[in-house]
């Protein structure tokens, strides 16, 4: 699905070149390399405060605890994503309210999160899924309305901006009050380990975390809250630091791989290719309206399932994110859920298919992979 290694390659010599600075510099913990990339990262996203940590899954817990959420407060989020989001919300003793998603972005309905709103609901947390942004017009307004927190989970959109209806454009993760992201290495902007990074410009809220992921310290020594340890460490800034300054083009290189799938699978009547919203096909200034983390389709003649198969049987690598929908999942099960909720999750959970998506995709790999796929699907 990846292919790190042919990236590595093409940044061997600076990912080395800082590896060997922190090797030598014997700082492994909190050393000038982590500030740094924080101070990179800060003035790449546009925002005033990045603090590193040490997974995208502690990030999302952090930014909960933060913002001082308190068990029995209801955290809406959406029904298909990765299970880091509900996961964290139930782990604090918050309620989570899982909701439908739109079947054209796979991104969290506006409409399920107004109707899901009650006077207990305290935060929305939108997913900016497979590297697109939410409607975040829509989100932020009912924020606003109804006096809600919003926490980003920017796992797989960084480098991603959403233009508003107003023309403002915003980058992913610096829309809401706060927002995660995670540096596993298959995210757009990967390390080679975990690490993970909150992101405000609330300068309380800042200080507060700050704390948090430090055993609670504010002061050496002095615990004012209950924290955690969660550091992002020295090497894997070093990394992120050699990353960093390509992550546009990575991002572009993605985009132009998804547009040429796009283009081989037009007129194909049981494909739908991935929509891209605010934004049209095509060249454009910066191509961050979407920044594909995944390249996802939807089959609809009920072949996904042989589809996986047949592309495993032909050593083409894909993924089926996600197959279950969170509120069907053990863990998340609960009485409060109705099915007739879910009808687009409950559907897409059974179309959906990732194609290999990654900055080294070249036009050979993409026409074998797309002649695999259309031939299967109409055979
Ligand atoms: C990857 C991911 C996470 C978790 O990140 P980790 O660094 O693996 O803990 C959370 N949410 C989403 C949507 C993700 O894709």
């Amino acid at each position: 699905m990846v292919d790190l290694k042919g990236q590595y390659e093409g940044i061997k010599s600076e990912v080395n070149n800082s590896i060997t600075e922190v090797l030598e510099s014997s700082t492994f913990i909190n050393g000038p390399h982590v500030h740094a990339f924080q101070k990179e990262l800060e003035d790449y996203l546009g925002v005033k405060h990045v603090i590193p940590c040490a997974n995208g899954t502690d990030a999302l817990q952090i930014c909960m605890m933060g913002l001082g959420l308190k068990p029995g407060d209801e955290v809406i989020t959406a029904d298909f994503t990765f299970a880091a989001t509900v996961e964290v919300i139930a782990l604090l003793n918050l309620t989570p309210v899982l909701v439908d998603v739109e079947p054209d972005t796979f991104n969290i309905d506006p409409k399920a999160i107004e109707k899901a709103i009650t006077p207990k609901t305290k935060a929305i947390v939108p997913v900016h899924l497979f590297g697109q942004c939410a409607n975040m017009d829509a989100i932020m307004e009912l924020a606003e309305k109804h006096n809600l927190y919003v926490i980003e989970d920017n796992a797989q959109a960084i480098g991603a901006s959403h233009t508003f209806e107003n023309g403002e454009k915003k980058k992913a993760g610096t829309i809401g009050h706060v927002a995660s992201t995670s540096f596993f290495p298959s995210k757009n902007l990967g390390c080679y380990g975990d690490g993970g990074a909150i992101f405000t410009d609330d300068d309380d809220l800042a200080h507060t975390i700050r704390g948090m992921v430090n055993h609670g310290m504010y002061k050496r020594y002095h615990h004012d809250v209950v924290g955690v340890n969660s550091r992002l460490d020295s090497i894997q800034a070093g990394v992120l630091r050699a990353k960093l300054p390509n992550l546009d083009s990575y991002n572009r290189s993605r985009r132009n791989a998804a547009e040429k799938y796009s283009k081989a699978f037009e007129g194909q009547s049981n494909i739908v290719v991935p929509k891209f919203s605010n934004c049209e096909m095509g060249p454009c200034e910066d191509c961050s309206c979407h920044v594909f983390h995944q390249y996802t389709l939807r089959i609809l003649n009920e072949k996904r399932d042989a589809l996986v198969q047949h592309l495993n049987d032909k050593g083409v690598p894909c993924g089926v994110y996600y197959p279950i929908p969170l509120h069907s999942q053990k863990a998340y099960r609960d009485d409060r859920y109705n099915e007739a909720n879910f009808p687009v999750t409950n559907q897409l959970v059974k179309e959906v298919i990732s194609l290999p998506m990654h900055t080294e995709l070249d036009d050979e790999q993409i026409e074998f992979i797309t002649n695999l796929v259309i031939n299967f699907v109409n055979g």
